[in-house]
């Protein structure tokens, strides 16, 4: 290879002795709240199974019934011959959920987030994007040709300023683009006040909505059923691999316009494989799920509670909010070493956690992020609490 291994072995090495290098647990058993690893057994939380529907026993079996229904793959992109019925089922069933009139199918959110700035941005157009927005959102802002502005994560005011700014630039379309949810704060954007905004200013507002859908609102419809602006975001992109099952696949809800450009014109739809058919009807059912029994997200809601009650008892610094990510921080210098020792102690204990530091979030505000789900018991969660006590004992 002309010494390009030599020169990736040399990457590879500084991100080594950087001490950013990402080793894979190997997981043994399903994805649940109790896993098995190479490493032992483990409570699991740091899965993005909110609802606990990863391996739900209906979900698996509306996949196990798919695969003697609609078999393994499909073998073709949608448009050609990779539609079955249930495909335009799931679309349809997701828009009613979150309140649009359709939605498509990607075979990721990363791929919604690929296909849709291209799509509905050109040179002439403007997207404003929060600072702290997934990277599938930056990748797919970059894909398009629209002018650039970034604001700081959640600041109104530089919202605005930015908002005048695109304005000022004369531009066609004007689009806002936020997470619903942060990831690493657990924070909700202020969609109330985002919607004020693009309805001052003439903008658009797409909500990636993959830490949301299924679980945060009422009926967990969504960040924008939380905030109180159900019909005032236009367009809202999530994922199937998150609380709605947890598989794979991912959507952009919205207007049917949006809907059928993205169809003729969106190049991760257009080019890449339909969803599996065992994925499709495992998320159908995730989905009904979901939306039949506010159960799950009541016992996620007190999870969340108690975990955050409990460990503010035991005197650690949380983020503030309601979100079932709840990050326990580790502020200061020190604090990446802390919170990496902290986790791996836990690990020791049996609770699976993970740490993060620079350069994922800001320096001097490592934390370890905690995710609750549904799957989890009282007693699980009281025993995450008790492996922080004593780790933190532990480290000193
Ligand atoms: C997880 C996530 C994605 C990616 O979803 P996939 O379906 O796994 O590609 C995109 N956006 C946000 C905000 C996410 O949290």
């Amino acid at each position: 290879m002309y010494g390009v291994k030599d020169q990736l072995r040399a990457e590879l090495d500084q991100i080594e002795a950087d001490g950013l290098t990402k080793n894979e647990r190997l997981i043994t058993t399903p994805q649940s709240a109790h896993i098995g690893t190479t490493q032992g057994d483990a409570l699991n939380f740091c899965a993005n199974n909110y609802l606990g529907l990863a391996n739900h026993p209906q979900v698996v079996d509306a996949a196990r019934e798919a695969l003697d229904e609609w078999g393994f793959g499909m073998a073709s992109v949608r448009f050609i011959c990779g539609t079955q019925t249930q495909h335009r089922d799931l679309e349809r069933a997701i828009a009613d959920f979150v309140g649009t009139q359709d939605a498509i199918l990607f075979p990721s959110c990363f791929d919604a987030n690929g296909a849709i700035f291209e799509v509905l941005l050109g040179a002439e157009d403007a997207v404003i994007s929060d600072e702290l927005n997934h990277a599938s959102i930056i990748d797919g802002v970059r894909l398009s040709k629209a002018r650039r502005f970034r604001y700081h994560n959640r600041d109104m005011d530089d919202l605005r300023s930015q908002l005048e700014a695109a304005r000022e630039g004369d531009a066609r379309r004007v689009m806002i683009v936020t997470d619903g949810a942060f990831s690493m704060d657990g924070y909700l954007a202020p969609l109330e006040q985002i919607c004020d905004l693009a309805e001052e200013f003439g903008a658009m507002v797409v909500v990636d909505d993959s830490h949301a859908t299924g679980f945060v609102g009422e009926h967990g419809r969504g960040s924008h059923e939380a905030c109180g602006v159900l019909d005032r975001v236009d367009i809202l992109t999530g994922t199937l691999g998150k609380a709605l099952g947890g598989g794979s696949g991912g959507f952009v809800a919205g207007p049917q316009e949006v809907v059928d450009l993205l169809k003729q014109r969106g190049r991760p739809y257009l080019f890449s494989n339909a969803v599996a058919p065992a994925v499709v009807a495992g998320s159908a059912k995730a989905l009904e799920l979901a939306r039949d029994s506010d159960e799950p997200r009541r016992v996620l809601r007190r999870n969340a509670e108690l975990f955050r009650s409990l460990m503010s008892e035991a005197g650690f610094e949380l983020l503030p909010g309601e979100h079932p990510i709840v990050p326990v921080m580790f502020p200061g210098e020190d604090g990446a070493r802390k919170a990496s020792q902290v986790a791996d102690a836990m690990l020791g204990r049996g609770v699976y956690v993970i740490a993060f530091s620079f350069p994922v979030v800001p320096k001097g505000q490592a934390r370890i992020r905690v995710q609750l789900s549904a799957a989890h018991s009282e007693d699980d969660v009281r025993a995450c609490v008790e492996a922080f006590r004593a780790a933190r004992d532990e480290v000193g």
